[in-house]
């Protein structure tokens, strides 16, 4: 059997972790997956509609999930600081507790990271480029962390109090992002070419933050 096809193969049975029928631990995994992705969500990417584009349903459909996992106390709704007529999703204590206790993915991270941090980033680094290809075939971008962004920028001297200790910027939205949500996934990610150069900055700005 081709190698490709053996590894591709392998890949399908380890989905059977995180899909599956009926529920675990009371949620369906279409409601585990929107979890997961509101938990790790920066700011900009935790709205109803981002989160329908990452889960692939409707806008319909999402909402669903957010009044279950409201009426579950995993999430609340606030409205945006940047736009008052919008909502941020944030998962609770509760919702983080669950995550960390029974999300079906747990047994998945617990094996990957069992093979060392070497095997760890060749395999996140494959998959990483397996996704850019079929995200090139299908005219499709999947969410992606701040780190890898072109849109991610060193931030210049600071006048808003807000924020004031955000080493980066964000171009896109025009907003001051922490080193911290640089880890975070967003819906609007683009992929840098110029990865050596931010890498330096964020680098220097993680020494600055461990003193
Ligand atoms: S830099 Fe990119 S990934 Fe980060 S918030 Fe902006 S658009 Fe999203």
């Amino acid at each position: 059997m081709p190698l490709a096809r053996e590894a591709v193969e392998l890949l399908v049975q380890a989905a059977r972790a995180w899909y599956f029928e009926g529920n675990r631990h009371g949620l369906r995994d279409r409601e585990w997956m929107a979890l997961r992705f509101l938990g790790r969500a920066n700011r900009f990417s935790r709205t109803p509609s981002a989160l329908a584009g990452f889960i692939g349903a409707t806008r319909a459909t999402a909402s669903q999930i957010v009044k279950t996992l409201e009426s579950k106390s995993f999430l609340v709704r606030k409205p945006s600081q940047e736009d008052k007529r919008s909502v941020v999703l944030h998962v609770t204590a509760q919702g983080e507790k669950c995550l960390s206790q029974h999300d079906p993915i747990n047994h998945v991270v617990n094996a990957v990271t069992a093979l060392g941090n070497d095997e760890c980033v060749r395999l996140r680094d494959s998959l990483r480029e397996v996704l850019n290809h079929l995200d090139a075939a299908h005219q499709r971008l999947d969410a992606s962390v701040c780190r890898d962004c072109m849109f991610l920028a060193e931030r210049g001297p600071s006048t808003s109090k807000a924020r004031a200790s955000a080493e980066f910027m964000c171009r896109l939205y025009r907003a001051p992002i922490s080193l911290e949500e640089t880890e975070l996934l967003c819906t609007s990610f683009e992929r840098t070419r110029d990865r050596p150069k931010i890498e330096e900055h964020l680098d220097r700005a993680r020494m600055a933050s461990q003193g």
